[in-house]
């Protein structure tokens, strides 16, 4: 069978809208993460433009911001804790499942991320980004943090991080732990994620200080809109690592999937575990600025921490104290695999 695909030319980008047959060497196969169901090049800008840009966009949000280009800092270093060293060659995000997989039915299908990066014609790549952890291997649902570096012949190395809930005890009172992943389990993953993939090289990166907020929107947010309010229906899409200095920040944390399903899509937001945790935090972060009809997840952070701390990052508590130094790098393109709506 061969691919079919769609092209829809616009003004200012083309979408290739896939069938939404699983298709793979020309044979039909149930692999949800060979289902490429589109490719969007993403908005082309000059990383001297982009950030000054997002300076004049977080100003209006915090009183202390700075902006600038860099040399991406090794990234294997503390704080940041990742397998790759950079964020350069050949970014793009790729955008898999989605909350569809947990409303209205619930669908724990696994994605392997090798065949995720083969999809993405990437298959040597650093993958950072939120997820969910397989519920098939670790037996219980988590947030998930991809920090995996991909390759073939078994040369693949990982260390993602796992956030769960847990019952307290003495010698651990935090009702979660945050976990770390260095074998294959990490490969496989659960409903949905919002991928970075690159070759993990040194490059040139947007860094990003944010201090001190004064308006209501959250870091990630503020910079989605003012991007989506810049460049309109072209979309702009960042991904990188956010590291949270100071503050207080409210995150979530899924906890085991229902054993019927969710009533109603309030139902399932309700079901999501809340609390406010400290200082530093480790994010991977990916943005988009417009979802050209493709059931997009926009914004999503995850974050993870030595001290126990971790999870979806959703906003800060601490406007006054809270420091926000993020390194981000624009993707070249969007794939959407195993779309769903929700
Ligand atoms: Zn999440």
């Amino acid at each position: 069978m061969k691919l079919v695909f769609l092209q829809i030319h616009t003004f200012f980008y083309n979408i290739r809208y896939f069938n939404t047959s699983n298709t793979r060497m020309g044979r039909k196969t149930n692999n949800p993460s060979t289902k490429l169901d589109a490719k969007v090049p993403l908005l082309k800008i000059s990383l001297e433009d982009l950030s000054s840009s997002l300076e004049e966009i977080l100003s209006s949000n915090f009183s202390s911001v700075n902006v600038s280009v860099v040399d991406c800092p090794d990234l294997t270093l503390a704080p940041f804790n990742l397998i790759s060293r950079g964020l350069g060659g050949s970014p793009r995000i790729v955008d898999v499942g989605g909350p569809g997989k947990a409303f209205p039915n619930i669908d724990t299908t696994p994605y392997n991320l090798a065949d995720i990066c083969k999809t993405a014609e990437l298959p040597k790549c650093m993958a950072i980004g939120p997820g969910a952890g397989s519920i098939r291997q670790l037996g219980y649902n988590t947030e998930l943090v991809h920090n995996a570096y991909i390759a073939p012949n078994d040369q693949s190395k990982f260390g993602s991080y796992i956030i769960s809930l847990k019952e307290p005890t003495s010698e651990s009172p935090k009702p979660y732990a945050v976990g770390q992943l260095t074998d294959s389990t990490a490969e496989e993953f659960s409903l949905l994620s919002s991928l970075l993939l690159t070759e993990g090289k040194p490059g040139k990166v947007i860094k990003i200080e944010a201090k001190n907020r004064t308006g209501p929107e959250n870091f990630v947010t503020q910079m989605r809109l003012g991007l989506a309010k810049k460049y309109g229906t072209q979309p702009v899409g960042l991904g990188g690592v956010i590291l949270i200095r100071s503050g207080k920040v409210k995150l979530h944390i899924m906890p085991e999937l229902p054993k019927e399903r969710f009533k109603s899509k309030e139902d399932m937001y309700k079901w999501l575990a809340h609390f406010v945790m400290d200082a530093p935090l480790t994010c991977a972060s990916v943005f988009i600025s417009h979802d050209p009809g493709l059931d997009l997840r926009l914004e999503h952070t995850h974050c993870f921490s030595d001290h126990g701390d971790g999870g979806h990052y959703q906003h800060d508590v601490t406007p006054n104290t809270v420091h926000y130094e993020a390194y981000f790098t624009p993707a070249e393109y969007l794939y959407r695999i195993d779309r769903v709506s929700f």
